[in-house]
């Protein structure tokens, strides 16, 4: 699963947050950082500036470099606009509020963005397009990992517009998308209207898999939105498929073996969505029941289905951008960054070899010395890696 809005990643550091909070000593107290929660507020929000430069380094641990400066350098009230951030990035922002906006109107809007600086987009998969992107990224999929046997073809690709996603989206796959939705809802989402209205607040995965479960039973979500002339509170409501199509740009179906699984595309859509798809369609079974296995437990302080199933597909879905960069153009979205980075974590420590064995072909060993490398690794203070001999 994909989703539509760049600013995801931002989320995911509020679930890395669970994780124990690295040790601080060596900072002079006047420079310790901000928790990186507040510290991502004020970096969306109006005053930037506010951030120290401890508090700066703090975010850029947790989301990474490139995250942090695309963030500030994107920044609406930010008066310098890096070139490095792709005009499209911020139009799909906009997009994907204008989609909500559309469904709960009147609603306020934000400040607008500032205007799209003059750089090459990255291409996009568009209706036209879409049978070629296929064949480029299947083929480049296939020639990084050396797969072979059943391929993405054009029967196992459908690319849509946004109500025929909602409307294909598999009945069986909904309560984990949304899920997966309401654990990391993207800025715009209309996700914590949602929790508001329904009076939710969860302690626990299992309570919101039955909040979420009602709701596909009625049907609906009721969200409520203030009116900017009246004042007035509307309630408005949205169903679940109109939801995970409003913040979801693709989706593979990947039960069974790999010749009965297709990939959901919503178009218009960026390269790395079709490349992230192709690469779970590649999963092997045993991968992927492995990673079915006690889902909502928590490892790094991340959801152990979301760690292996995004975190790792995500992971060698970058590989393949890289190798193709001259033609997949740069990374627009960079899904799951956090998770990205811990399954590199672990990977580094072991062999690249080791993780693609596991991933694509099941190898029963590599998945077994994998099963011990995450594990040792949970019980290792975050900031060491634990090196390959240490794993029996
Ligand atoms: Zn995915």
């Amino acid at each position: 699963m994909a989703l539509k809005n760049k600013t995801h990643d931002i989320e995911k550091a509020s679930i890395r947050q669970r994780t124990p909070p690295q040790h601080q000593s060596a900072v002079k107290d006047h420079q310790r950082p901000m928790d990186p929660v507040t510290a991502l507020k004020l970096a969306t929000s109006a005053h930037p500036s506010a951030l120290r430069p401890a508090d700066i380094l703090s975010l850029q641990r947790t989301i990474g470099n490139h995250a942090v400066q695309r963030m500030l350098s994107s920044h609406p009230h930010s008066r310098s606009h890096s070139s490095a951030t792709p005009a499209n990035a911020i139009q799909r922002q906009t997009e994907g509020e204008e989609l909500l906006q559309a469904k709960f109107a009147p609603v306020q809007r934000n400040a607008p963005a500032a205007p799209a600086p003059a750089v090459s987009p990255a291409p996009e998969i568009d209706q036209g397009n879409a049978d070629l992107w296929r064949q480029r990224v299947d083929a480049a999929v296939r020639a990084q990992f050396g797969l072979s046997g059943a391929a993405l073809t054009t029967g196992r690709a459908h690319f849509v517009n946004q109500g025929q996603f909602a409307a294909q989206i598999d009945a069986a796959d909904m309560p984990e998308h949304l899920l997966m939705l309401f654990l990391d809802p993207p800025p715009g989402s209309g996700i914590h209207d949602i929790l508001r209205r329904h009076h939710q607040s969860f302690s626990g995965i299992a309570e919101l898999r039955t909040f979420i479960a009602d709701r596909i039973a009625v049907n609906s979500f009721e969200t409520s939105v203030v009116d900017p002339v009246t004042r007035a509170t509307v309630v408005q409501t949205i169903t679940p498929r109109e939801l995970l199509a409003a913040n979801i740009g693709g989706l593979a179906a990947t039960r069974g073996p790999r010749a009965g699984r297709s990939v959901l595309i919503q178009i218009p859509a960026h390269i790395e969505t079709l490349v992230h798809e192709a690469v779970h369609f590649y999963v092997h079974t045993r991968f992927r029941d492995w990673a079915n296995q006690h889902p909502d437990d928590l490892v790094f302080g991340f959801r152990r289905k979301t760690l292996l199933m995004e975190g790792f597909a995500e992971y060698f879905a970058r590989q393949v951008m890289e190798t193709n960069s001259s033609v997949f153009g740069p990374l627009v979205t960079r899904a799951y960054q956090p998770l990205v980075e811990r399954v590199w974590r672990v990977v580094i420590t072991q062999t690249e070899q080791l993780a693609r064995d596991a991933y694509f072909k099941g190898d029963t060993a590599a998945l077994s010395r994998l099963k011990q490398a995450i594990q040792i690794n949970e019980q290792t203070h975050p900031d060491l890696l634990v090196p390959a001999f240490m794993i029996p």
